[in-house]
């Protein structure tokens, strides 16, 4: 085989990375010098705030990585086709290589992209990496995208294994001079002042080498026990991996793989449970890709008649973890203090907001949006029209949450709230996710003063309900 010396470019996105990272590996194999690219791109939208910092900090630590294997990160900001036209003829590059994403304006850029560059004679190649499987080839027997989980989840359980990762290539040619790039630190990716991201450094450690490491301590950990400990916020019980899947810093694959050959140390059906967990992310990737317009549209169009209310008051309390429901109030704050949320206060935060005060459910996926490290366009979309029952394989609109049941049966002894809602720490766990039942007294002797130092519940709970299922009579007997 003729020695390649046309430079390729590796465009990276949602896969910062170096190891299972296909286009990376096919572009080492093609033979010449390796340009990796990154494009801040408007037109794929930005990311929110919290995924900002998060982006900050991987991007450094895949700079790292590039340099140890004797390359670097070409940066650029706006539009992908400029950008990579400039960049070719700057280079002499005949290939692009990426990895697969499938947010809709991002598959549609590609689209075009991969037509056009071709038409000009380039090489470009796409690759799979953020999926275990590519959504055009999960089909149901009719030939048909997937609707319901439990059949998807059965058909990749007893389908073809995900590819087994890739190593990292220990070292990319660099070309003969680097093309010009944009300075990282002018990008100012994170937060001024205040900083409300001071926090999140606590537990998270952004970049390849933490994603590996947090699976490492998953597996060797909170896996043996998963099943049981999953919905209860008080423990360390899940991965934490959502934020490094999201923007790619290792591949589901990788995940999946970690998780063979265990049996003989953690039960199968905690293996079992947190595979299914990878596959609804990988289900709701399926709906993206088959309607894309997710976080948008209802997927069950009854709803579009329904009758939200528009209440900034109560949305800017949710918001900022001001509801007087004190399990609401500390899945709020979580999300302030760490950019994330346990997965069931998620659910609770998340009805709350739609049954309780009939907002919008696009409302709050927008916050999340922006608020957590994780935020992801197919898993937030597909949860929160799961949670208002609009979703595909939803969970029913008339099965409303009780906040105090739900704190009662997952945070019994109210360590959760008590960590995230200090005002409330010295209250008798027999009140503390219903202080306003409490008696003066309790009250007086926790420091609490209800109005003052903590809220009063903004709604009651059960007249909500009551309008809530007024509300979604209303659309039935509408439809
Ligand atoms: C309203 C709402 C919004 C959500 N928004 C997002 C989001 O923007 N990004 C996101 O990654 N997850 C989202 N989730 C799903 C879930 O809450 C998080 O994936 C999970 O809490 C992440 O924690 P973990 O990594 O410790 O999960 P683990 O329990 O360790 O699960 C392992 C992996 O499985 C996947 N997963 C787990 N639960 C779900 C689920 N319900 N749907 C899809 N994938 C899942 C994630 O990739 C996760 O990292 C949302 C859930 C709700 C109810």
């Amino acid at each position: 085989m003729p020695i390649k010396s046309s430079p390729v470019i590796v465009w990276f996105r949602k896969d910062l990375r170096l190891s299972d990272n296909l286009a990376l590996l096919a572009a080492v194999e093609h033979g010449g010098p390796v340009i990796p690219l990154y494009i801040r791109e408007k037109a794929s939208g930005p990311l929110g705030g919290a995924q900002q910092w998060w982006l900050h900090h991987s991007l450094v630590s895949l700079i790292a990585a590039l340099e140890k294997t004797g390359s670097r990160l070409v940066l650029a900001s706006g539009d992908a086709e400029k950008t990579l036209r400039h960049l070719i003829s700057e280079t002499g590059a005949d290939a692009v290589f990426w990895n697969r994403r499938y947010e809709p304006a991002g598959m549609a850029t590609d689209k075009v992209l991969k037509q056009k560059l071709r038409d000009d004679g380039l090489t470009v190649r796409s690759f799979s990496g953020h999926l275990l499987h590519e959504p055009s080839r999960v089909q149901t027997k009719s030939g048909g995208p997937y609707r319901v989980y439990t059949p998807f989840w059965r058909a990749l359980e007893g389908g073809e294994e995900p590819h087994a990762p890739a190593d990292a290539p220990k070292s990319l040619k660099a070309p003969p001079t680097w093309p010009k790039s944009e300075k990282f630190d002018d990008w100012n990716l994170l937060p001024g002042k205040p900083d409300w991201a001071r926090d999140f450094s606590d537990i998270w450690t952004p970049g390849e080498t933490g994603a590996r490491e947090k699976l490492a301590d998953f597996v060797d950990g909170a896996l043996g026990g998963y099943e049981e400990d999953r919905d209860f916020p008080a423990k360390d019980a899940t991965s934490l991996l959502a934020p490094h899947l999201a923007l790619g810093e290792i591949s589901p694959a990788a995940v999946w793989h970690a998780t063979k050959g265990l049996s003989r140390h953690i039960a199968s059906n905690d293996i079992s449970r947190f595979r299914k967990e990878l596959v609804w992310r990988e289900f709701c990737y399926h709906l993206l890709f088959h309607f894309p317009e997710l976080d948008e549209k209802n997927w069950n169009d009854d709803f579009d008649a329904f009758g939200w209310r528009d209440d900034e008051k109560s949305f800017d309390a949710w918001t900022r973890g001001m509801t007087g429901y004190p399990i609401v109030d500390a899945g709020m704050r979580q999300l302030w203090q760490h950019g994330t949320m346990h997965n069931r206060v998620r659910m609770i935060v998340a009805s709350f907001l739609i049954k309780h005060l009939l907002i919008d459910w696009r409302k709050g996926e927008k916050w999340f949006r922006d608020t957590l490290v994780d935020a992801d366009p197919a898993s937030n979309a597909a949860n929160w029209q799961w949670v208002a029952g609009s979703g595909a394989d939803a969970s029913p609109f008339f099965r409303i949450f009780n906040p105090i049941l739900q704190g009662e049966k997952f945070d019994a002894y109210g360590d959760y709230v008590r960590r995230f809602v200090p005002e409330l720490e010295k209250l008798d766990r027999k009140f503390i996710h219903k202080p306003f039942e409490a008696p003066e007294e309790v009250l007086r002797k926790a420091g609490i003063e209800l109005g003052e130092t903590y809220p009063r519940p903004i709604v009651d709970h059960a007249k909500a309900r009551e309008r809530a299922l007024a509300a979604y009579a209303a659309v039935k007997n509408h439809t």
